[in-house]
């Protein structure tokens, strides 16, 4: 979602800005008018490019959330080939240079290969590798707060190599520790101590998503940059630097410039990823070749010496072969790319939009205290469990419930932090595992309470109370006095190996208005309190305590537990589509349903459609194929009674019988209909829309079963 909904003019525009930069750096425009103008220029503002180059990978790859690094890989794999073509392409400058006469070549190469580049600039390709790997590997292990304390601990020590050596060149330890570093690498301005921190800056800004107001960013990115251009010409002055890349007041600035180049908004211009690299990449054979050209002209006064001009000349000619470059590469690589384009067959549209809306509507109708327990058990009901949970997770929803311990594996491997709840029954010889991954475990009896206590490990867990559904709880008889049962409970909680954060119940006709049901659900909250008033008189802190799911917020929204587990009602639908509730909540579908036609066909009256010959057309009849059956959620039962689709605004219902990979649709009655368009299932299309709870019905169902069964095959798109 980030990547695609938002644009990222700034972002895609400042890449070159960025790449004319380092051109300056290695070139000093300002060089042949004024040493300060040029320190200025090249060793202090231009310092912000390569940092906003890496910042940029880190934003649109190192996510806590990126559980798939197949994305990630291909960064790493294009940077390592880009890395060698440029080795490669450089050699012959090496050769001139007398590059390989040098003594020790070997470990000299190995040393250039691995951390400073075999020519000067070609440093932040095996910084890219190596800072990228450092940063992801640390922000997927230990969060963004451990994995910015960390590179930023590294920073530092390359500081104190770079800007800062003066300072610490002959404090005993230090000193000591620069110089072998130096054995390793020629700098500390590589990829273990200088890249990693804005890789890991710009992945937090990506997923922290607070965006801070273009004025502020933009006064303090200024700011920032004032101070870190006093704090060059301090060390300058005082001769204190060994090298000039790194400056402690870098990273702040590099924060507010990046938060205000998000600022823009427009069209993206993706192509100049590719060209700003190629201008970071060429540039210096451009100085080369303008050098031979100077020589060759006899125009080297005015081309080499007059630094103006030789810069010029050199972003000139190297943007615009970058230009030309990417412009061939852009045609191959489409074509390669277009087999990929046009519709997915079948797809779920999610809208995170809806989901926030819906998460603070929930939240405004809970009790002060209580917080919202997401329950994104069965795929988040069919919606695509990494979507939900990382959208919910970014949005600071901090419970989560799921039915299985795999489920609850998947959460932690996707990034989802906070409590997370496994509503069943784990295998108690599990126990390591909801231990490695910080599961809550639920107590389903006392039984089973024993036997997780027995595995030796320390397992954070609720206690379920049966208060009448008679499914999983404990169950425990509150008319009678014994006492027998809440001693019971009372010794769940001295069991030494379970951590008892929670109490819940689960309400089984929460749903009706009906007096009986009323009635009874009165009573199930009613045994409930009594038992954890029971277990107070015995001395015993309560944990935390839930008992409603969507429809006990929905119609007993007066109870004031420490959560809500809301599930159906968080994905913008109810069960039914009659459903009477005491609180009628703003929410909004989060799931659509769609396909495409991919066939349209004439069929004669008196001819059939689809398996059984079910459909028989009255009149010459016009029937679209459309690729989505019931293996992809749509129910089988659907057939033959009339339900309708949309396609282009308009309805039109389902013939024959629904296949497992396709179904049919008569198009007689609409216009402007053609092969390639989308059908929508479930959602909405113009004025009118298809409510899931309504297609439930139809199926004989309830929207909880269709969606959750939405089928494994369909692709999930966030809008
Ligand atoms: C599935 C489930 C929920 C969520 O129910 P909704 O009606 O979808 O809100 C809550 N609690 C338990 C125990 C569940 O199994």
């Amino acid at each position: 979602m980030r990547a695609e909904s938002k644009s990222y003019t700034g972002i895609d525009c400042f890449r070159m800005i960025a790449a004319v930069l380092i051109i300056a750096i290695h070139t000093s425009p300002l060089g042949t008018y004024s040493e300060l103008g040029d320190f200025i220029l090249t060793r202090v503002i231009a310092r912000v490019a390569v940092p906003f180059f890496f910042m940029t990978s880190g934003f649109f790859l190192i996510s806590r959330y990126s559980y798939k690094s197949d994305k990630f890989m291909m960064f790493l794999k294009k940077t390592a080939l880009i890395y060698g073509a440029a080795i490669l392409l450089y050699i012959p400058i090496n050769i001139y240079n007398g590059y390989f006469k040098m003594e020790n070549l070997l470990p000299n190469l190995i040393k250039d290969i691995v951390f400073d580049g075999t020519l000067y600039h070609l440093w932040y390709l095996p910084a890219s590798l190596a800072g990228g790997a450092l940063a992801w590997v640390l922000v997927r292990k230990s969060g963004f707060h451990r994995a910015f304390a960390v590179t930023a601990v590294l920073y530092l020590i390359g500081l104190f190599g770079d800007s800062y050596y003066g300072l610490a060149e002959n404090v005993p330890v230090l000193g000591g520790f620069y110089t072998l570093w130096f054995q390793v690498s020629d700098y500390t301005r590589n990829g273990i101590f200088f890249a990693p921190v804005f890789f890991v800056l710009g992945g937090w800004i990506a997923d922290a998503q607070t965006h801070i107001r273009p004025a502020v960013s933009w006064t303090m990115c200024i700011v920032m940059l004032l101070f870190m251009l006093a704090e060059g010409l301090l060390l300058h002055h005082f001769q204190v630097q060994r090298h000039d890349s790194m400056y402690f007041f870098l990273l702040p600035c590099m924060y507010f410039l990046f938060q205000a180049l998000l600022s823009f908004r427009g069209k993206r211009h993706v192509w100049l990823r590719d060209v700003s690299l190629l201008v970071y990449s060429i540039h210096p054979m451009m100085i080369v070749v303008i050098r031979l050209a100077a020589k060759v002209l006899h125009l080297q006064t005015l081309l080499v010496e007059n630094s103006i001009v030789h810069f010029l000349a050199v972003t000139v000619t190297s943007v615009s072969f970058s230009v030309a470059a990417a412009a061939c590469w852009q045609r191959f690589g489409r074509r390669k790319n277009e087999q990929h384009k046009g519709a997915d067959r079948a797809y779920i549209e999610i809208n995170l939009d809806n989901l926030t809306h819906n998460v603070k509507v929930l939240r405004e109708a809970m009790p002060p205290k209580c917080e919202l327990m997401a329950v994104v058990k069965a795929q988040a009901y069919g919606h695509g469990m990494y979507e939900i949970a990382a959208h919910l997770d970014r949005i600071g929803v901090r419970a989560f419930a799921v039915a299985t311990v795999e489920e609850g594996i998947a959460l932690r491997r996707f990034g989802v932090r906070g409590e997370l709840l496994i509503l069943g029954c784990t295998p108690p010889e599990r126990a390591n595992e909801l231990r490695r991954y910080d599961l809550s475990q639920t107590l389903v009896d006392y039984d089973y309470a024993c036997r997780l206590n027995a595995q030796g490990v320390q397992v954070k867990a609720h206690i379920k109370l049966d208060t009448g559904m008679h499914r999983l709880g404990f169950w425990v008889p509150v008319e009678s006095d014994t006492g027998k049962e809440v001693q019971k409970l009372s010794r769940v909680f001295a069991m030494k190996n379970l951590i008892i954060n929670g109490i819940y119940t689960h309400l089984c006709v929460a749903d009706s208005q009906d007096e009986k049901d009323i009635l009874f659900t009165r009573q199930q909250i009613a045994r409930f309190y009594k038992v954890v008033n029971r277990l107070k008189k015995q001395g015993i802190h309560i944990p935390k305590t839930h008992i409603q799911s969507s429809y006990g917020l929905l119609n007993y929204p007066e109870l004031k537990c420490s959560y809500v587990r809301a599930g159906i009602a968080l994905y913008g639908v109810l069960s039914t589509p009659d459903a009477q509730t005491k609180l009628h909540l703003n929410l909004k579908p989060v799931l659509s349903l769609k396909a495409q036609i991919v066939l349209i066909r004439k069929v004669r009256q008196g001819d059939s459609v689809g398996y059984g010959r079910d459909f028989v057309a009255d009149r010459d009849s016009r029937i679209a194929i459309v690729s989505i059956g019931y293996a992809d959620g749509l129910p089988r039962i659907l057939s033959g009674r009339g339900h309708n689709v949309l396609i282009n605004g308009q309805q039109a219902p389902i013939v024959g019988r629904v296949c497992m990979d396709q179904l049919a649709v008569d198009i007689t009655a609409l216009s402007n209909v053609s092969v390639g368009m989308t059908v929508t299932l479930i959602g909405r299309d113009g004025d009118r829309e298809i409510a899931a709870p309504v297609v439930a019905e139809q199926a004989q169902s309830i929207t909880n079963e269709l969606l959750s069964r939405m089928g494994a095959r369909v692709v999930v798109r966030e809008i």
